[in-house]
C-alpha cells in the first residue's frame, strides 16, 4: 500500500511544537516579529503573503506586513529593509520573490540582516549550510526534511535525486542530503535541465524529490518500486475548473503512486511545510536575538 504523506497533518505538528517556544518566550516578555514585504503585483506571490500573515495570527507571531508600490523606484525597498533591520521588534524579514524589474535581486538577498534572513537566502547563510552549520535551513528544504523525518523515511546511505537546481529549492535541498547529520548522509544525484536521461538516474532512487517546475515531468516508469517521492512543483495548467487552471506538481501522481512506497500530493504535501518552517526559522530568530533560550527541535 502506496503512503500518502499528509503535509497538512506534519506541519500542524510542527505549528503545535511551536506553542511551548512561544510561551517561553512570552514569559520574557518577547512577542517574535516577521515582516513580509511585497514588492509585485502577482497575484500568486499576494497568495503566498497573506497566507504567511494568517499562519503568524495563528500561532502568536506578530506579523508586519509592508507594500510597496510597484512603480516606486528600487531604494524604497533598499530603504524599507534597512528600517526593518534596525527594527528590535522585528526578527524576520521575508521579502517576497520575485520582485519588479527595477530592484535588483541579489541586492535585496545581500541587504536583509543575516541574523532576520529567515528564508536563508543571505550569502553568509548560505555559506554557513554549505559548511554544515545552518542559522536558518531555507525553509522548503528544511520542510522536506522533516517531512521525511515524520515518515520514517531513512536518509542515511540512500540513494537521492533531486530534480531542479535552483537556490531556493535543488541546491539547499542537495546540499543538506549531504551534509554528515541527521536526515543528510544522503548519497546525492542533482538532476536538471541538460541532464541526459533523467529517468536512468530517478529509477534508481529511493527518494526523488521533483523541484523542476514542469508539470507531471516524473512519472511512474521512472520510479523503482518503494521510493519515497516529493514533488515540490505547483504548476498552474489549463483547466475547465472555475478559476480556469488547476494546479499540478512535477509528478505525475496517479501513475507514481502505483510504483512508490511514500508519495506526497499537490496540494497539501510540501507547501503547508514551506509555511511552517518559516514560522519555525522565526522562532528561532527571535530566540537567537533576545538570548531567551527555547527548545526547537
Ligand atoms: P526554478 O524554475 O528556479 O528551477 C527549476 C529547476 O528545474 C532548474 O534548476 C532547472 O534546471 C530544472 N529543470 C527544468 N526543467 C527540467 C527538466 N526537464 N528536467 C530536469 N530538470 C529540469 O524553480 P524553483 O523555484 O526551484 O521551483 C520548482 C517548483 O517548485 C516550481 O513548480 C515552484 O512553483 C515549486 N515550489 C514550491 C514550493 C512549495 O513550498 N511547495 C516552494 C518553492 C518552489
Amino acid at each position: 500500500m502506496t503512503e500518502v504523506i499528509d503535509g497538512n497533518a506534519v506541519a500542524q505538528t510542527i505549528r503545535d511544537s511551536l506553542g511551548g517556544a512561544i510561551d517561553t518566550l512570552d514569559d520574557a516578555g518577547v512577542t517574535p516579529g516577521l515582516a513580509t514585504v511585497l514588492m509585485s503585483d502577482d497575484p500568486a506571490s499576494e497568495t503566498y503573503v497573506s497566507m504567511k500573515q494568517r499562519d503568524c495570527e495563528e500561532v502568536g507571531i506578530n506579523g508586519i506586513h509592508v507594500e510597496l508600490d510597484t512603480h516606486a523606484p528600487a531604494q524604497e525597498l533598499y530603504d524599507t529593509i534597512d528600517d526593518l533591520n534596525a527594527d528590535p521588534d522585528v526578527n524576520g524579514i521575508l521579502v517576497q520573490m520575485p520582485v519588479v524589474d527595477q530592484v535588483d535581486t541579489r541586492r535585496v538577498l545581500r541587504s536583509v540582516a543575516p541574523e532576520k534572513d529567515v528564508d536563508g537566502f543571505h550569502p553568509e547563510n548560505v555559506g554557513r549550510m554549505v559548511a554544515g552549520n545552518a542559522r536558518f535551513k531555507p525553509c522548503t528544504p528544511h520542510g522536506i526534511q522533516k517531512l521525511l523525518e515524520h515518515s520514517g523515511v531513512e536518509t542515511e546511505g540512500a540513494e537521492a535525486v533531486v530534480v531542479g537546481r535552483s537556490d531556493i529549492v535543488g541546491k539547499p535541498m542537495a546540499n543538506l542530503l549531504i551534509q554528515k547529520a541527521p536526515l543528510g548522509n544522503a548519497t546525492t544525484t542533482v538532476c536538471h535541465s541538460r541532464t541526459k536521461d533523467l529517468a536512468a538516474h530517478t529509477r534508481n532512487a529511493d527518494i526523488v524529490i521533483a523541484a523542476a517546475g514542469v508539470p507531471e515531468l516524473v512519472d511512474g516508469s521512472m520510479l523503482k518500486e518503494g521510493a519515497t517521492v516529493i514533488d515540490v512543483g505547483v504548476n498552474r495548467v489549463d483547466a475547465d475548473t472555475e478559476k480556469g487552471y488547476e494546479l499540478v506538481g512535477d509528478v505525475e501522481y496517479e501513475s507514481a503512486k502505483e510504483v512508490a512506497g511514500k508519495i506526497t500530493p499537490v496540494p497539501g504535501g510540501v507547501g503547508p511545510m514551506t509555511r511552517a518552517m518559516l514560522l519555525w526559522n522565526t522562532v528561532k530568530a527571535a530566540s537567537e536575538q533576545t538570548g531567551v533560550a527555547v527548545d526547537l527541535d
